[in-house]
């Protein structure tokens, strides 16, 4: 297996594109260290100036009554559920104020599926954020567009020039889970949008020149060969994207694969190790060439963990998260302010950088 891995290590020298064969070999491969090696150099590729970035923003969830019940999802309520909210204008601009007074730049503005809350609803509450409180709007992950689409009954493509019109500015890789179908079905992710379905609103996304991120849950029902079919749709994605524009980068800015979290999910079960995540990180970045950042998901890992990610290929520790409810639900509760992530990224011998959605760098602290 050993000799195997060397190959795979002579084709990242040599710039080569890995297999699938290959990437199998590494999502089956137990030698972190080896991982971290492979990772590393291609993190060196990416990102020779030895920064780390991070974004000082907010999550915002406008509402949690949702009509999908994902089999993972701690988060939502169905709409008969007196636990059900919308989040007032009121409530919004005082998070959207708080945010910006602590240096926040963006709202990521996500929610449930809500049968309340049509096209028209969104598209007066984007152009009343952009006129009375102006911040960048990182919001609505495919599966909300896509509901939006069908109960408006326009084309993907139609709804998201609306939403664009309206004051949208990129969106989150949310609802991805594993891009693999008969894995959406085990954990009732498949109805509110198939793996088609969620890289059909990401390349519509792209086609009209919005920047996206992608994401990927993983450690919940899906094999090693499901979690390979996850990387090379957005693999291929990101392809289309580039000779698409004829541009050298991609519009997906970065990938986030986090752990599944099982506590109060009707879907249960246990939770993935660090080893796992660690491992999940590393690969990622190995196996996804075209994808420039790859980010530590510190929300479901703690500060600790994701210093060791930075070590495993990760140049991003995403944001500090001003506020953060749907791994919170879980239970799951990790805090950061900006000192403490840059310290957490000093101590591992990198530079905490500052950027945008856009991962441009703001400011080197
Ligand atoms: S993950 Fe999103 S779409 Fe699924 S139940 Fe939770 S809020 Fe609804």
């Amino acid at each position: 297996m050993k000799t195997d891995l060397y190959t795979i290590i002579e084709k990242i020298e040599s710039g080569k594109r890995l297999s699938r064969e290959d990437g199998l070999k590494l999502l089956y491969c137990q030698d972190l260290s080896l991982l971290a090696f492979m990772a590393g150099m291609i993190r060196q590729r990416w990102h020779p100036h030895h920064r780390v970035t991070y974004i000082v923003d907010r999550n915002i969830n406008y509402t949690n009554v949702c009509t999908a019940g994902c089999a993972f999802c701690a988060f939502h309520c169905p709409p008969v559920s007196d636990m059900g909210y919308v989040l007032s204008r009121e409530k919004l601009a005082e998070k959207i104020e708080e945010t910006k007074a602590l240096g926040g730049i963006q709202i990521l503005l996500q929610g449930g599926l809500n049968p309340a809350l049509g096209l028209e609803w969104f598209e007066d509450l984007f152009r009343w954020i952009k006129e009375e409180h102006p911040i960048h709007i990182h919001g609505l992950s495919p599966p909300e567009i896509l509901f939006l689409s069908k109960q408006s009954g326009l084309s993907v493509e139609e709804t998201l020039k609306r939403l664009i019109a309206a004051g949208l500015d990129s969106i989150p890789g949310g609802g991805a889970e594993i891009l693999a179908d008969p894995a959406r079905k085990r954990m009732n992710a498949y109805k509110k949008a198939s793996s088609d379905d969620w890289l059909h609103v990401m390349e519509t996304a792209h086609g009209l020149g919005l920047l996206t991120t992608a994401t990927m849950m993983f450690g919940a029902v899906e094999t090693l060969e499901e979690r390979l079919e996850h990387l090379l749709k957005i693999r291929d994605l990101q392809d289309r994207s580039i000779v698409g524009r004829g541009e050298t980068r991609g519009r997906f800015t970065a990938f986030i694969p986090w752990v599944y979290q099982p506590a109060k999910t009707r879907l249960g079960g246990k939770k993935a190790s660090s080893f796992e995540y660690l491992k999940m990180v590393a690969v990622s970045r190995i196996f996804l060439d075209n994808i420039p950042n790859i980010q530590a998901s510190w929300v479901t890992q703690g500060g600790r963990i994701s210093q060791l990610a930075l070590h495993m290929g990760c140049n991003d520790l995403g944001s500090t998260m001003i506020e953060e409810n749907v791994v919170a639900a879980t239970g799951v509760k990790f805090s950061m302010s900006p000192e403490k992530m840059e310290a957490l990224i000093r101590a591992e011998g990198f530079i905490p950088v500052r950027r945008n959605q856009a991962y441009e760098m703001m400011e080197e602290s």
